[in-house]
């Protein structure tokens, strides 16, 4: 929808046509994939040109791809963002973003609630090359502000958090973040999307997204992305991509997101609906010891929830009675639901984070993350809803 034809278009028909006008070319209803590595150049002055940033046009794929850049012009107007930046995974979004803005010295301050593989990152990847990684939590944005100083270069977080669903209050921890000159606040958006929640709104600088979850939304591919500004990103692309990571995505990964996008509202509306229908189950069931989603009333911080989300998402963490056991008793019961990691596909997936993403902790480690032994993650796919509700009720009867 290169011409609007409508004016304020709404997210799905964003979603759908945003950047693209299926009268122009070919009539090509939907983008071509572009599989070229290498663009041709009319004359060496052209080449030189393109190469010096004065003329628009391709070079090189791991710089840019028609394909690539198409789904980075809709992420960008999804997210509320100037730009955005299309990579290999979610942990390439992540490193080179990080690669590109930190150097030897700097510090930044993290959620201690993080998905694991970004744990490692900051922990062992980021700390190993002089950059200072301090941990605190988030929920309360009180701690921010006692931690931070003039050396913090980022503030890093994911509301809400993987894996015990802990929400941060963006707006509070970018208003903290912001007193200090140099210092820019990233979050990880991917367990909401920017159909729930969209962080540049709340006044975060950068969006990272795991793609291979959500907005890819059929559990076929792995993709990631960042959205922010557009000075910034261009260093991205030329650093933290061309050179460091070189993790770049592909022209058919990108436009298997593209075809993802075009569903996301609708599949977001049902992964909720069924999210929220396993919830109130499960914390009323008397083998659970706590549900934790964002949609029950009784969660600590459903103010926050109502505030910042615009539906509470479909993932969900319950702790049941009787810790590790029940926990793998529980997960082997389960008959629709499938025992696997990741989250976001059509399909309902359980993961059980004291035997799988979380087994190389100690179990001092788990308890000082809040994991707790018994806890199940549980990502509610768009089968439904009364056939997940049976399976999670015959699951428990197993424990
Ligand atoms: N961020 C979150 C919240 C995740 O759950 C994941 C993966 O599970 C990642 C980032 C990393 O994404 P990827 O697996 O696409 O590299």
């Amino acid at each position: 929808m290169s011409k609007y034809p409508v004016q304020k278009p709404g997210f799905s028909t964003r979603a759908i046509h945003h950047a693209w006008d299926a009268y122009a070319g070919a009539g090509d209803l939907n983008p071509p994939i572009h599989v070229s590595s290498t663009y041709t150049f009319p004359t060496v002055e052209d080449g030189g040109k393109r190469f010096a940033g004065e003329q628009q046009g391709f070079v090189y794929s791991r710089v840019g791809n028609p394909t690539t850049a198409l789904l980075e012009q809709r992420l960008a107007n999804l997210e509320g963002g100037e730009a955005a930046l299309v990579t290999a995974s979610g942990m390439g979004a992540t490193a080179a973003l990080l690669w590109t803005l930190l150097q030897p010295g700097d510090e930044i301050i993290a959620d201690k609630t993080l998905y694991g593989c970004t744990y490692s990152f900051f922990n062992h990847g980021l700390a190993k090359f002089g950059v200072e990684v301090r941990h605190i939590d988030m929920t309360d944005p009180a701690n921010l502000a006692a931690a931070i100083s003039a050396k913090t270069r980022l503030v890093f977080f994911e509301s809400p958090a993987n894996p015990n669903m802990r929400l941060v209050d963006i707006a509070a921890i970018a208003a903290i973040a912001h007193q200090h000159e140099r210092c820019q606040v990233v979050t990880d958006n991917t367990y909401c999307t920017p159909f729930l929640q969209r962080p540049l709104e709340l006044g975060a600088d950068f969006v990272v997204h795991s793609a291979t979850k959500y907005l890819g939304g059929h559990g076929d591919l792995i993709a990631g992305a960042i959205v922010g500004p557009q000075e910034t990103l261009l260093r991205v692309r030329a650093t933290g991509i061309k050179d460091m990571t070189g993790a770049v995505m592909s022209s058919l990964d990108a436009f298997l997101v593209l075809r993802g996008l075009k569903t996301l509202a609708l599949r977001m509306e049902q992964h909720c609906r069924n999210a929220q229908a396993l919830a109130e189950f499960l914390a009323s069931h008397p083998k659970v010891e706590a549900c934790h989603y964002p949609g029950l009333p009784e969660f600590p911080q459903y103010a926050l929830a109502q505030r910042q989300m615009a539906k509470p998402g479909g993932m969900i963490g319950f702790e049941l009675k009787g810790g590790f056991a029940a926990g793998c008793r529980f997960m082997n019961a389960l008959n629709l639901i499938t025992r696997a990691v990741s989250l976001g596909d059509t399909e309902s997936l359980a993961q059980h984070p004291a035997s799988m993403t979380h087994s190389t902790y100690t179990l001092e480690e788990r308890a000082e993350h809040d994991i707790s032994e018994g806890l199940v993650r549980l990502s509610a796919g768009l089968e439904d809803t009364a056939d997940l509700l049976q399976d999670v009720e015959q699951a428990l009867a197993a424990v």
